[in-house]
């Protein structure tokens, strides 16, 4: 099997932590047997640099290309002061739209390792694993008429069935690979908008009968999010109340270096980790590469069909963690403060463990 990845890492740690990641995905290959072919191409502030624009052509044809798109992070201080639209991060925007990358996908799970250090009570997190599926491309990001005056201010929130239908019809099939639960956030008690999406939702349902549907208002849901996060196992909302709610669930997970996310679209996906370039720690060895790590697990799962791998990946992570290796984001007494470097060696060291005593059938964590 041959994989084409476009790889885009961008700016500051977005190249470090990208490396990392290829280092782990080679490991994969390697173990897997399937060839990984990786096409390399500027976005952000380093395009701008050598092309003065964000994004180029040549960059969205790689994309394109690609059965896989694996971003690092854009932006830093020195493109600040440009136009809007020659800001790094107004790549990212255009490269989501260009793919067309409707769905959004961040898991909100804990490992053990970390559990003590997040700000949830340890009974309140255990078992936590869910994932927040938003809609990326509809919704009042993008609804017409939009602006204001000096009187007033507006925004327009607007669905179309098909925008509905497709999100749904994915939080479905994610829920039938998980534990059969969607619970749609929605504020139908007020918002018309909210009211047609419920409808349509449970109009989809009706195609996934073994999948419990619950419907839930967005200011009970972002309350029950840290009262009680085990209950939720696809998380299904609408682009604005996916924005806000995924940084809430991003939160169980403790640091912003942890957190991995998918945008999938019908053709194309794009994998990346939620954090910014992080100019403060850029050059340092110090990023933590494990939100990239665990994007590129999250890749072999959703745009290659290699779950195991996935799997693997991630048991490695939780072993690095559980063996007390730490970057300086995660860091906690009596841990070893480490390198990204040492991190992603750590993890890979692992990786391959596991790989080959899941083949010698002699597993344990
Ligand atoms: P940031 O995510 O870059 O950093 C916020 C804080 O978290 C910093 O203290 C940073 O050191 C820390 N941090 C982030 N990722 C880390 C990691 N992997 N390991 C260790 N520590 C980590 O957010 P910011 O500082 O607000 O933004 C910096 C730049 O990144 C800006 O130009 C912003 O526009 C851009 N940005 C890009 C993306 C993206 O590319 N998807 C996302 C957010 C911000």
């Amino acid at each position: 099997m041959r994989y084409k990845i476009a790889l885009l890492p961008g700016d500051g740690i977005g190249k470090e932590v990208t490396y990392a990641a290829v280092q782990v995905m080679q490991a994969v290959a390697e173990s897997f047997n399937i060839t990984l072919e990786f096409k390399e191409q500027l976005i952000g502030g380093c395009s701008y640099d050598k092309h003065q624009s964000p994004l180029t052509d040549e960059t969205i044809q790689a994309c394109y290309d690609s059965d896989a798109v694996f971003l690092g992070a854009v932006g830093g201080p020195k493109w600040e002061k440009l136009p809007h639209h020659l800001k790094p991060e107004a790549a990212l925007l255009k490269l989501r739209k260009s793919l067309g990358l409707y769905a959004n996908i961040r898991p909100a799970k804990i490992y053990d390792a970390l559990i003590d250090s997040s700000t949830l009570k340890k009974e309140v997190l255990d078992g936590t694993d869910f994932i927040v599926l938003r809609e990326l491309t509809g919704g009042i990001y993008f609804g017409e008429p939009r602006g204001f005056d000096d009187k007033r201010g507006f925004n327009t929130m607007v669905y179309s069935r098909e925008e509905v239908e497709r999100i749904a019809r994915m939080a479905f099939k994610f829920a039938g690979d998980r534990n059969k639960k969607v619970t749609s956030v929605d504020k139908a008690n007020v918002l018309e908008v909210s009211q047609f999406w419920r409808n349509i939702v449970h109009e989809v349902h009706k195609d996934y009968p073994d999948i419990l549907l619950t419907d839930m208002y967005v200011d009970n849901a972002a309350m029950q999010i840290v009262h009680n996060p085990k209950q939720f196992d696809v998380l299904l909302t609408s682009n604005l109340f996916g924005d806000i709610l995924s940084d809430i669930a991003g939160m169980i997970t403790g640091s912003l270096g942890m957190l991995p996310s998918a945008s999938i679209g019908s053709k194309y996906a794009l994998y990346e980790p939620v954090h910014g370039s992080a100019p403060d720690i850029a050059g340092k060895g110090k990023a933590n590469p494990l939100a990239a790590i665990s994007s590129a697990a999250m890749m072999f799962n959703y745009s290659f069909q290699m779950q195991k791998a996935a799997e693997i990946i991630e048991m490695a992570i939780e072993r690095t963690l559980a063996n007390g290796y730490r970057t300086a984001d995660i860091f906690s007494e009596g841990c070893e403060l480490v390198s990204t470097e040492k991190m992603t060696n750590q993890v890979i060291g692992n990786y391959t463990d596991i790989f080959n005593e899941q083949a010698l059938g002699v597993f344990t964590l």
